[in-house]
């Protein structure tokens, strides 16, 4: 049986960064950590920056709290403080200098004084207690870390239904090497299975302190096209796999997210042996928080598997093109792992090739105008 899984939650209105850092404050010392854990050491903050994105649209850690953890992680002594994420698309300094500005990381991290990564080296890491990957190509601050402090957003996902604690460890793999990994990884179960291995990694060569963004998450298309949410709410915990089982039942995604029904299954986190710090689940639930468009309906699922998975291609939701709103820009065409969106040299716009296509939705997630629909088989709409 796991062993007991300790993990802090509060309910935080606004992100007013003081408010943030008093809750941040409290949370660690009910966890346990005190100064003489973090003096000395060097920490790397990994927000989730997903792509560029205003801090209102929720698709990203909101920067108060990469403002209020560094600040904290300062005053405990710690010996260096950097802020470092690999976010979808390239991994160059100008795109990080990009996405830092434009989440409104980089006035944080200077109020806070702490760094901003700019070093894209990365190293090859084995990884011999995966189970389905025994090896990641890790970028640079991670692989010379003493603390990993996972500040992650909550929020629905097209491909893994939510990202929380650990589907933002996801972000420590090279630019569009993730592409690459959802090409290896093609369906949902493999690829969680994967996100499980990645995060075990990590919590297995450093301390990792994991904060959830909870007080406006995205609900609906996320990770990025999503609509804003007012959830209320901060949790905390050294264990992300426990972590991510509490975000479940704080938004009513119990038993849909697969990474969560694995990590259990392995024995990384046993529900029974929980203990929540601070408030009530129950007082802070966020009982109608929509899943993605992509949601699979599980009676079909269940039908799929019985007829040997025959009729899943059928009944999968797949992404098209809106094109009253694409711009041309070719962001899908360069993230799709596997080539399968081409510009019609007609019509001159992207056009998806539906029978290669593995429903990863990296072109939903980083299509920055909004313009790639998850589109649901009729029958399963009237099921939903
Ligand atoms: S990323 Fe979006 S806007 Fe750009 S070409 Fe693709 S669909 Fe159009
Ligand atoms: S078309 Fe979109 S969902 Fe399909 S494989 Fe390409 S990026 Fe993934």
């Amino acid at each position: 049986m796991a062993e007991e899984a300790l993990v802090a939650l509060d309910s935080c209105e606004s992100y007013e960064c003081d408010r943030v850092y008093s809750i941040l404050k409290k949370q660690l010392g009910l966890l346990g950590i005190s100064k003489d854990k973090i003096a000395g050491k060097r920490v790397v903050i990994k927000p989730n920056l997903v792509r560029k994105m205003d801090a209102g649209m929720a698709g990203t850690t909101h920067p108060s709290f990469v403002e209020a953890a560094g600040r904290l992680l300062v005053e405990m002594g710690a010996d260096s403080v950097k802020v470092a994420e690999s976010p979808g698309g390239p991994y160059n300094e100008i795109a990080l200098r990009s996405v830092y500005k434009g989440c409104g990381i980089e006035s944080a991290a200077k109020a806070a004084n702490i760094q901003l990564n700019y070093d894209i080296s990365w190293k090859y890491r084995e990884n011999p207690s995966g189970e389905i990957s025994k090896c990641f190509n890790i970028i640079d601050p991670y692989n010379d870390c003493d603390i990993i402090v996972n500040l992650c957003k909550l929020k629905s996902h097209g491909m893994a239904m939510m990202s929380a604690a650990v589907k933002n460890y996801f972000g420590t793999v090279p630019g569009v090497e993730k592409f690459e990994m959802h090409a290896r990884f093609p369906n949902m179960s493999d690829f969680s299975r994967m996100l499980v291995d990645l995060c075990k990694m990590h919590t297995e060569s450093c301390l990792t302190i994991n904060i959830v963004d909870a007080v406006v998450g995205m609900e609906g298309n996320g990770p990025t096209n999503g609509v804003p949410k007012k959830i209320g709410a901060i949790l905390a915990s050294i264990n992300p796999f426990a972590l991510d089982y509490v975000c479940t039942r704080l938004i009513g995604f119990e038993n849909k997210v697969e990474t969560v029904t694995i990590s259990e299954k392995r024995g990384y986190f046993d529900k029974d042996s929980i203990k929540i710090l601070g408030s009530d689940v129950e007082a802070l639930k966020c009982g109608d928080f929509k899943g993605p468009d992509s949601e699979r309906v599980p009676a079909l699922i269940w039908l799929s598997d019985f007829m040997g998975g025959r009729i899943l291609g059928l009944i999968e939701p797949k992404p098209v093109i809106n094109t009253k709103k694409c711009k041309r820009c070719g962001e899908c065409v360069r993230s799709c792992p596997k080539h399968t969106i081409v510009f019609d040299k007609k019509k001159k716009f992207p056009k998806i090739h539906h029978s290669e296509c593995i429903k990863c939705f990296c072109c939903q997630e980083l299509c920055p105008h909004d313009a790639v629909k998850i589109k649901q088989n009729p029958l399963v709409k009237l099921l939903h």
